[in-house]
């Protein structure tokens, strides 16, 4: 075996535009489409396979050999084969030495192993340069090319050229590559794919507990409640009047909720007179998922918007309205136009069309497609400026709601206040907070610990 011609193939520099062939190790599904897309963008494809016998399966204009012919013909050598049997590779120490080694591998669990696959194929595999890339891109997605949603391709190893070298190959296909930094980023970037929704869990979780909680406390108040003392049978208030409870109370809790971790970071901050403390996990935590509480929140809302604009059609409303036209006819008497009652009803309609429209301007900029084109401020002034005002208008619906009925004994069943005061509580905190947060004697030292002045510096010269 010509050890030498091996080296020198390594890192040869390419002098010419023809690409220089690229070695995958293993026929798998991923090897072969990720063969299929090389074959594509113009390189030279060669399989190193316990099989060389080659069958229709292997995309046209690829040679397959034995691992150890394959490796010779190319400098870079994508292992597309399962962590457990990389043992084969050990053999192939002196081919692979100063050759660029991509690992692609994931793993079936977050952390399944002490080590990366990345960094455990660099200790089998001394003198090879492991670079770390392609595993987020699946087999499926670079066969059919629909690749929009995973574009991205995380590409991390110690060894520069070889890294820019991955990363060349990776732009070649269409991908985008992303620098991670040295091998020892692998783990994370093994870890990404296995990930489910990781901010999504808090929000829709809550959201399924707070969900929960007020389908029940609905039903006792407005089902069970008439059906005891009134012997009337509301069940059917299940279908759309309590889900038209819950979505707007749930929109406005989580709304809140995504306004009170600014508030209570701010609380911390002036407290403690500086911003090089950590915040708790929990706060970290939930600052990070800000926006998935606030789309969640969002859909709540158009659910609300939806279930609302039904009402005029729905069979017991209609039977409401028809009953009391046909007793005010039988009485012989209209009653007279109370002013009051049209502002209460205009300005609670008003206060939820322009909450609503606020709402949805807020989702639209939290896209990244849209929060890419705005700097810095703009994105602050719409996410900060623009959702406090989201807030106090969908509290103003809610408050212009209730109206006179918050002090109506007929509000308490079974000493139960009704659903939505229950759901202005967080809300109204957090504007009050806010509100008192703004005045000069706090705002003024919370902007100067922002910008890094510190009461009691840890550090001073
Ligand atoms: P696969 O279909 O099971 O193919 C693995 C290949 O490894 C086999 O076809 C075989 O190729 C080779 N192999 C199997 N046992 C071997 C052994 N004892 N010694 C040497 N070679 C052996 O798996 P895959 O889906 O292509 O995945 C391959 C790698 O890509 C995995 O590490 C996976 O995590 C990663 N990956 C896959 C996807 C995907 O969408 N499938 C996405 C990202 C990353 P030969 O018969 O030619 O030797």
């Amino acid at each position: 075996m010509n050890k030498n011609s091996s080296n020198i193939m390594a890192l040869a520099p390419n002098t010419s535009n023809k690409r220089e062939t690229v070695c995958i190790f293993g026929t798998g599904d991923f090897g072969r489409a990720l063969g299929h897309k090389m074959i594509q963008s113009g390189y030279p494809v060669v399989f190193g396979s316990r099989s060389t016998q080659t069958s229709s399966l292997i995309p046209k204009g690829a040679e397959v050999l034995s691992h150890a012919e394959a490796a010779q013909k190319a400098a870079v050598i994508i292992t597309a084969i399962q962590r457990q049997h990389y043992n084969f590779l050990t053999p192939l120490t002196e081919i692979l030495h100063g050759k660029v080694l991509v690992d692609v591998s994931n793993n079936l669990k977050i952390n399944e192993h002490p080590e990366s696959n990345a960094e455990y194929l660099a200790q089998l595999v001394p003198g090879a340069k492991v670079v770390k890339a392609f595993n987020t891109v699946s087999a499926w997605a670079l066969q059919s090319g629909t690749l929009d949603a995973s574009r991205q391709v995380f590409v991390c190893g110690d060894d520069m050229e070889a890294k820019q070298m991955v990363m060349n190959i990776v732009r070649a296909l269409g991908l985008t590559p992303l620098d991670q930094g040295s091998l020892l980023a692998a783990q994370e970037i093994e870890n990404y794919p296995l990930q489910l929704f990781p901010m999504w869990k808090f929000p829709i979780l809550l959201s399924f507990g707070l969900a929960a909680f007020f389908f029940f406390y609905c039903l006792i108040r407005n089902v069970i409640y008439p059906y005891v003392y009134e012997n009337k049978d509301f069940s059917f208030f299940i279908a759309i009047s309590i889900p038209n409870r819950i979505c707007p109370i749930l929109a406005l809790i989580l709304l809140a909720l995504v306004y009170l971790p600014g508030v209570l970071a701010a609380i911390i901050q002036l407290y403690r007179g500086t911003k090089y403390h950590r915040f708790p996990d929990w706060l970290d935590k939930w600052m990070l998922c800000r926006k998935q509480l606030g789309l969640v929140a969002l859909a709540f809302a158009s659910l609300h918007v939806l279930y609302t604009l039904v009402i005029p059609i729905r069979y017991f409303v209609r039977w409401r309205m028809s009953n009391q036209i046909i007793s005010q006819v039988l009485n012989n008497k209209t009653g007279p136009l109370d002013t009051t009652n049209a502002w209460l009803s205009d300005s609670y309609v008003a206060l939820g069309i322009l909450g609503f429209f606020l709402f949805v301007l807020l989702g639209i900029t939290s896209l990244p497609s849209v929060s890419n084109n705005v700097n810095w401020r703009e994105f602050r002034f719409v996410q900060s400026k623009l959702g406090y005002l989201t807030l106090i208008l969908c509290t103003a619906h809610t408050l212009v709601y209730g109206g006179k009925r918050f002090l109506s004994p007929s509000s308490y069943r079974w000493y139960l206040p009704n659903a939505y005061m229950l759901s202005l509580i967080i809300p109204c905190m957090v504007l009050v907070v806010k509100f008192v947060l703004i005045f000069p004697c706090l705002d003024k030292p919370l902007t100067r610990i922002r910008q890094g002045w510190e009461r009691n510096p840890q550090y001073s010269e």
